[in-house]
């Protein structure tokens, strides 16, 4: 038997690499390089006990504990990163969209950037509830071709 069936043998039925295992690979190199600078022991020990539950993590049999491990960590990815992601999009949009959470049933909606800035009423397409909201931007016209310029 060669290396590679071997190790693939060795590898049937155990847990193997998921989305934890990267970040928990990320974060040891994350805190590797951090420590070269303030060279704690402490810092040390969270690298070991990382390396440790990552490899216990691939080569673990118990599947469905991994799995729930991996559930949990995506979770709180999805939360933590939530806010970022809210950044994100509004900045993307801003030019054609505003949001507006609903303060009622808390339903997100996109409102099309107004053609004046000021204070605009909108009626919430999910409960019915009348929103205020005061906009500051407003739609931009874009000149496409200036006929002053071309014209001498
Ligand atoms: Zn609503």
């Amino acid at each position: 038997m060669d290396f590679k069936t071997k190790l693939l043998k060795f590898m049937y039925g155990r847990y193997g690499v998921d989305q934890l295992y990267r970040f928990l690979f990320i974060l040891y190199f994350l805190l590797f390089f951090i420590n070269l600078f303030i060279k704690s022991s402490i810092i040390t020990y969270i690298n070991i006990i990382i390396v440790i539950f990552m490899f216990y993590r691939v080569f673990s049999k118990n599947i469905y504990k991994r799995q729930l491990e991996n559930k949990i960590y995506l979770k709180y990815k999805n939360i933590l990163l939530k806010p970022i992601k809210k950044l994100k999009r509004n900045y993307h949009d801003r030019k054609q969209y505003v949001y507006k959470k609903c303060s009622k049933c808390k339903t997100t909606l996109r409102l099309p950037l107004p053609d004046k800035r000021g204070i605009k009423h909108v009626v919430c397409p999910e409960c019915g509830k009348k929103i205020t909201l005061f906009i500051l931007r407003q739609k931009k016209i874009e000149i496409i071709r200036n006929r002053k310029e071309g014209k001498k």
